[in-house]
């Protein structure tokens, strides 16, 4: 059986990517720290979707399944030693990085939650690609990255998956070209840490000759996959709050709980989305066509779909009746902006996407309506502020 690890994989894709790969017959090992369920207890929040302790998850799926998932709680930014002793007692072929702070506006709440943001993803990335160099073993890394380390301003180009081709001259005016990661342009600490991923993953694959795939994800929205439907103890985690809840699941919460949807701003800002269902495809598509030897980072543009955000909450309001409110925006963001996405790689690899459209209403009547009384209405409202007219406070 081809061995994985999943590393942050108590999270909200980590979940159900080890699921689905587990029922695709991989052998899975979770390795995660639970910082996330304790970045709950810190905000005083809890997941709409009444999720099960990670013991119980993985008892359940060996009930329902018959399938064996490990688990064990590391700190991949911390414990090197143990991590890299789990790695050559077992061998994984894949490993699977989803194990990093992955809100914006948790990263810019304080200077605390910026440097703990730094500290753990950075950390975290740099500790797993050194620990692939040790093991000497010959493992692929599959890394969540993110669509939002581009900024958003394309000025009407496709981004392309990954690479642009440059040209210049030189000085005796001859034509050259080369190519490049497409510049980044992070608009908060957590897409900062995203950005130096990137660079991270092109020094050890050409120092190392690490196989790396880089997976840009959208935004993703739903909660339910094929295998965490099965059982309740299954579900997956669904944040609605003013951290962690990404727009397209806040706003189907408002909706379950006529509550107005809150826009930022004009609501201009474009964004890429991408399924849960459709995510955990993906990453076994990527596990499935990994690089060649010597072949530079493989890029793929993990999203199925691009929106304005009040197209979206229009959208919305129209299947469900609830008015919409546009509020200031708390990010530090051009007000309008265009995004195209290129994602013809997984496409060509059979992806078959879930639409928007198809799936909303779906969603507002499975998971928001059914757990409404689980929510906190006080925590939907975006608290984190970007810029300086708000000092950010100095907690140690
Ligand atoms: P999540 O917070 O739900 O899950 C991350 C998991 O990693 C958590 O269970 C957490 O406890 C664990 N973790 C964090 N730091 C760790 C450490 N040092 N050691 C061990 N475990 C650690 O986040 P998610 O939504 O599942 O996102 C996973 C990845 O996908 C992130 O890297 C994120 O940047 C990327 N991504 C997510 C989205 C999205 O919409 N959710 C969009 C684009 C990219």
């Amino acid at each position: 059986m081809r061995k994985i690890f999943v590393l942050g994989g108590d999270g909200f894709c980590g979940w159900p990517s080890a699921l689905h790969l587990s029922n695709k017959g991989f052998d899975v090992t979770i390795i995660d720290n639970l910082s996330r369920r304790n970045i709950d207890n810190e905000l005083g929040v809890m997941s709409l979707t009444p999720i099960a302790t990670i013991q119980e998850r993985i008892k359940a799926w060996e009930e329902i399944s018959g399938k064996k998932i490990e688990f064990y709680n590391i700190d991949i930014a911390k414990e090197y030693t143990v991590f890299l002793d789990l790695i050559l007692k077992k061998t994984p072929e894949t490993i699977i990085h989803f194990a990093e702070q992955r809100a914006a506006p948790y990263s810019m709440k304080s200077s605390k939650h910026k440097r703990y943001t730094v500290d753990n993803n950075l950390n975290a990335t740099n500790n797993v690609l050194c620990a692939i160099v040790d093991s000497g073993l010959d493992i692929h890394l599959v890394h969540l990255g993110t669509m939002g380390v581009y900024g958003y301003g394309t000025a009407g180009m496709k981004i392309p998956e990954g690479y642009l081709e440059v040209f210049m001259k030189t000085e005796d005016g001859k034509e050259v070209s080369s190519e490049i990661l497409y510049p980044v342009n992070p608009g908060s600490i957590y897409h900062m840490t995203k950005t130096q991923d990137q660079l991270l993953f092109l020094y050890y694959n050409k120092n190392d000759k690490l196989k790396i795939t880089d997976l840009h994800q959208g935004i993703v929205w739903g909660t339910h996959t094929a295998e965490t439907k099965l059982d309740e103890r299954l579900i997956n985690r669904f944040d609605y709050d003013g951290d962690y809840g990404t727009v397209l699941n806040r706003f189907l919460m408002q909706a379950a709980i006529g509550y107005p949807l809150t826009v930022h701003g004009t609501g201009g800002q474009t964004r890429a989305f991408i399924h849960i269902q459709d995510s955990v495809k993906c990453i076994e598509l990527a596990i499935k066509n990994p690089p060649k030897e010597n072949e530079k980072v493989k890029i793929f543009n993990q999203a199925t779909e691009t929106h304005r955000v009040r197209d979206l909450a229009n959208l919305i309001s129209e299947m469900t009746g609830v008015e919409i409110q546009n509020v200031k925006n708390p990010r530090n963001e051009d007000a309008e902006n265009e995004l195209r996405v290129e994602n013809k790689n997984f496409l060509e690899l059979g992806l078959n996407p879930i639409t928007l459209e198809k799936g909303l209403l779906k969603e507002v009547k499975e998971v928001a309506q059914k757990y409404t009384h689980r929510c906190n209405k006080e925590m939907i409202p975006c608290k984190s502020l970007w810029t300086s007219d708000t000092k950010t406070k100095v907690l140690i």
